[in-house]
């Protein structure tokens, strides 16, 4: 089943003209919010399905090497004129796009439940970041369970093929599957995001991760670009895990 899945995905990448990561862990290895433990398993109830022999399968698409170079290279607090970052935002509507469709197609292909890439358009509509949680599944604890990529000092996934420049998705599939393991360094003594952003320098507490996406969510609501991006920090963290 897992060599069929993953023939299936590299199909739907390539005809997005775009390369991809996947992997899978069961279920119950996924440490979601209990907000968000609420919204997926109310879905596997539906269908029957035994919550503990579930397999979360997650999904990453790449930014191709000239979208990332769109965004930034150091801190801004607002778009500079003639600024290509908008066409970085482009890429992620796009992207997202593109994984809902892979997320659907495969869902509907391997009898799953699809959790496309993102809830596009919410950010003007959500008075906090919180609100977001009872609408979805978290994708970076889904790709953590399944050794998709580390989490990174910024949050976000990192992987050794793309570092953070990738959208994630999940599919999640009755029984058991299993993926071959992949080896993952981690940050180690890299630092290069949090010196890059002040939100992350200032505003990172392991204790109080709320208070942190807040202020990037906030950040990146006043910054106004064409979709929810800033991206400086995924900027940094590409060159820096290229460069290792
Ligand atoms: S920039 Fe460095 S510290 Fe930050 S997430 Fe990437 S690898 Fe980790
Ligand atoms: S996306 Fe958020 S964390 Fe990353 S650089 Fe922008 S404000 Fe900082």
């Amino acid at each position: 089943m897992w060599t069929a899945i993953v023939k299936e995905f590299q199909r739907l990448c390539a005809d997005e003209r775009r390369e991809g990561i996947i992997a899978a862990a069961p279920l119950k290895s996924v440490r979601l919010l209990p907000e968000q433990n609420v919204y997926l398993y109310r879905k596997i109830e539906q269908r029957g399905w035994d919550k503990d022999n579930t397999t979360a399968i997650s999904l990453g698409l790449a930014y191709r090497e000239e979208e990332m170079r769109y965004i930034p290279p150091e801190w801004v607090n607002s778009k500079p004129e003639r600024s290509p970052w908008n066409h970085y935002a482009c890429a992620y509507r796009a992207l997202n796009r593109a994984l809902n469709l892979i997320s659907r197609t495969l869902a509907e292909g391997f009898g799953g439940i699809g959790e496309g890439a993102t809830l596009e358009g919410l950010v003007d509509q959500v008075a906090h970041v919180r609100d977001y949680y009872p609408l979805c599944v978290s994708h970076r604890s889904v790709a953590e369970a399944a050794n998709l990529g580390w989490r990174g000092k910024h949050g976000l996934i990192v992987t050794p093929e793309f570092g953070p420049a990738l959208r994630l998705a999940s599919v999640f599939v009755p029984g058991r599957i299993d993926s071959p393991a992949r080896e993952l360094r981690g940050c180690g003594e890299c630092r290069a995001c949090r010196e890059v952003c002040p939100v992350l320098d200032k505003g990172w507490n392991e204790g109080d991760l709320d208070r942190y996406r807040e202020m990037c969510r906030r950040r990146i609501e006043a910054l106004g670009l064409e979709d929810e991006v800033c991206g400086i920090c995924v900027r940094r963290c590409w060159e820096a895990v290229r460069q290792d």
